[in-house]
């Protein structure tokens, strides 16, 4: 069963109403195979999901594309239906606010702020993105109360900072890293490609093939750090590269000593559109 709440009154009211363990998927909407990912694995570990569909403008920037993001609600409401189907016992709470006033009532002024890990990266090319994506993720995380929380690692610093503010703010949630769902081709699938011409999408491919080219040295027996930080430098001549960084996965660090993992973190941009994915490499 699948019920669609627009409403925080109503979203607090079902939620209080609830003794079962929730688990709770938070999204943009404009769903892909990506997102049904993350609510099947929910689906099955949880009798009740609950689902956001929130375009956060708090994580975007003021030359971002917030106005032109897709909504695509009814289209949206069937992936999710068909889905739901699967699981006859499940159900599916989708909270698709039906103004940003739901989820910031006027006057009402809050932030959440992840220090450190959040000015790096995708931090330093954004600033203010996470805390858009903190602030919004907490307040959820305080209205909605799962047991656990699932996100994508295809946005791995994001994974990372909201593990962070979880482990800081003593909230009792289980956040789990999810598994990028990606074409045929390697590009990983993003409400965002839908932006890319044809032959941007061709060039696109740039992004997972040099992620996995620069993995090669770092899989297996003979891994190389050196190595991959070299080939990184001699893609990155490509000034399409926002950036492509090799960091420890568990805390984004530069040094790799002591860490059994690691994690590539790149950014290609083709025209005015980001393209944003991760490749997380066991070296040990
Ligand atoms: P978004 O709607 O872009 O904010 O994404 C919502 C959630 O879906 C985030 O946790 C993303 O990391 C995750 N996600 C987005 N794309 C993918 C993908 N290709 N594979 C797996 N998870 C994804």
């Amino acid at each position: 069963m699948v019920k669609l709440l627009d409403c925080t009154t109503e979203l607090v009211q079902t939620r209080n109403n609830e003794r079962r363990p929730i688990a709770f998927v938070p999204t943009m909407g404009n769903l892909h195979a990506g997102h049904i990912s993350l609510l099947e694995k929910a689906l099955t570990e949880f009798e009740v999901v609950y689902f956001s569909i929130f375009v956060n403008p708090k994580q975007f920037g003021p030359n971002e594309d917030f106005a032109r993001y897709p909504r695509t609600l009814e289209q949206d409401l069937k992936l999710i239906e068909d889905v739901a189907r699967k699981f006859p016992k499940a159900e599916v709470i989708v909270y698709a606010p039906k103004d940003t006033r739901e989820v910031y009532p006027p006057g009402e002024e809050q932030s959440v702020t992840v220090l450190g890990i959040t000015t790096m990266l995708e931090g330093a090319k954004r600033p203010g993105h996470f805390d858009g994506v903190t602030t919004v993720v907490h307040r959820l995380f305080e209205l909605i109360k799962p047991k656990r929380a699932y996100f994508g690692l295809k946005d791995y610093q994001q994974y990372v900072v909201v593990k962070q503010m979880v482990k800081d703010l003593y909230m009792p949630i289980e956040i789990i890293g999810m598994p990028t769902i990606r074409e045929a081709s390697g590009l990983a699938l993003s409400s965002r490609n839908q932006y890319l011409s044809a032959p941007e999408r061709e060039e696109a491919l740039t992004l997972s093939r040099g992620l996995q080219d620069v993995a090669k040295f770092l899989g297996g027996k003979k891994i190389n750090i050196n190595k991959a930080r070299a080939r990184a430098e001699e893609l990155k001549k490509d000034p399409r590269w926002n950036y492509l960084e090799i960091r420890s996965a568990e805390d984004l660090d530069h040094d790799l000593t002591n860490h059994s993992a690691a994690v590539l973190l790149g950014v290609f941009q083709l025209g005015t559109t980001r393209l944003l994915d991760s490749l997380v490499v066991e070296i040990e």
